[in-house]
């Protein structure tokens, strides 16, 4: 029995972990969970679950909950993440919160040599070179969630990573896959948060929309795989039923395929190396589906892609602006403060006007981190 604990339960990946747990309650117990305000949900989580230990994110959210529940540890902000985190009954750390408060809990964890299903991208793109090196430092494996790194995790099994050539991550098109620029000019909120494929949180949704969430992908991509920019390329494929590829030396490519459901990578992340049998997912198939679409990416429709390779091969502090200033573009966005083509501006004003640093520690990024929110708030 695995005691799990999970950062951003209230969410699209947390509630998806949770059908997972719910299937297997001979393997799984949930230990600890965080959110962020999500009250109604939350207590019917604790409620179903009983988790012994609960981490929200301010003071209000905990007299709040305190009125719903009784009897149940109640840990407040980045500390309590950090607590839940560090926890010595927490086997595995499911850490599925959105956007960058994410960053400390992941290398708490990582000191404290748990097993990691990493869902939260910004994570890695915030600070992927420290991740890692704490990563290597303390023999631990991230096991991605995010259904394109799992299945090039999935590609590599039993291979060399030297034997590989590239990796060829898919990209279903988000909500505006069949849109002109000049249509993109006019599209609002409600349009953005209806994505074809999948149905996941807020900011993710409208990151598929930009292409800015295959960016931060392909970031993801070169710290979790230790692979070079040149070598990650996009390719657009709509059914999304190929998660993602990996090209090896002879110009073999292996693939791993699906129905697109988030609940096989987390199960995956959860069992990993084995596998457990996932009932309501539905098998693929292929001869009811018949044909698969593969095209070109447009890097010129889809800026903000061009602006993640951008950010990720200069690398040092670049890659924590492009996130600080997405986070930010993305909730001016869905507050209606700004159009949907302001997003790319609003993260390449941020770009240019940063002061590069070469090799940030911990301490630089989260205050560069900030800088970037504040002044992108300010200007809007
Ligand atoms: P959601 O917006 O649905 O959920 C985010 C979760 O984080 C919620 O539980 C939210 O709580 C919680 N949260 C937010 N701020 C805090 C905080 N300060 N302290 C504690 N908890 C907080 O996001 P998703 O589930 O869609 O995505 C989560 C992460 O996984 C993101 O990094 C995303 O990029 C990644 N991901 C998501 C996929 C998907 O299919 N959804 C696929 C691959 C990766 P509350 O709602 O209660 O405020
Ligand atoms: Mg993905």
């Amino acid at each position: 029995m695995k005691n799990i604990t999970l950062l951003g339960a209230t969410g699209s990946i947390g509630l998806q972990t949770l059908d997972v747990i719910k299937e297997h309650p001979d393997q799984f117990r949930l230990y600890g969970i965080a959110f962020g305000k999500n009250v109604d949900k939350a207590t019917e989580i604790i409620k179903t679950f009983k988790p012994e230990k609960i981490v929200v994110q301010d003071e209000k959210v905990r007299r709040e909950l305190l009125i719903h529940t009784d009897q149940t540890i109640i840990l407040v902000g980045k500390e309590g993440l950090d607590e839940v985190s560090a926890d010595p009954k927490t086997d595995i750390l499911v850490n599925a919160v959105m956007g960058s408060v994410g960053l400390g809990a992941t290398l708490t964890a990582i000191r404290h040599k748990k097993q990691i299903a990493i869902a939260n991208k910004e994570t890695l793109v915030t600070a992927g070179h420290l991740v890692m090196e704490a990563a290597k430092r303390y023999g631990v494996d991230l096991l991605p969630v995010d259904s394109e790194h799992s299945a090039i995790f999935q590609a590599l099994n039993g291979e060399s990573r030297k034997d590989m050539n590239k990796i060829i991550l898919t990209a279903s098109g988000g909500s505006f896959r069949d849109k002109t620029r000049d249509q993109l000019r006019v599209v609002t909120v409600t349009d953005a948060l209806h994505h074809p494929n999948w149905n996941m949180g807020a900011k993710i949704t409208i990151d598929s929309a930009t292409m800015m969430n295959k960016g931060l992908e392909v970031i993801e991509a070169h710290w979790l795989f230790d692979i070079p920019y040149d070598k990650i390329d996009v390719i657009q494929h709509k059914e999304s039923i190929i998660h993602s590829m990996v090209e090896y030396a002879d110009k073999s490519v292996i693939a791993q395929l699906g129905t697109p459901d988030m609940r096989v990578p987390i199960q995956y992340a959860l069992t990993y190396p084995d596998r457990l049998p996932l009932p309501p997912s539905k098998s693929l198939d292929l001869v009811e589906i018949s044909t698969l679409h593969f095209s070109k990416m447009d890097m010129e429709r889809f800026p903000c892609l061009a602006l993640a390779y951008q950010a990720g091969s200069k690398g040092g502090s670049l890659p924590t602006v492009l996130n600080a200033a997405n986070e930010v573009a993305v909730d001016l966005f869905l507050r209606e403060k700004i159009t949907f083509l302001e997003i790319e501006e609003v993260i390449e004003n941020a770009m240019e006007n940063h002061n590069f640093v070469k090799q940030p520690d911990l301490e630089t990024i989260n205050s560069i981190d900030q800088e970037v929110r504040i002044k992108t708030y300010e200007k809007y």
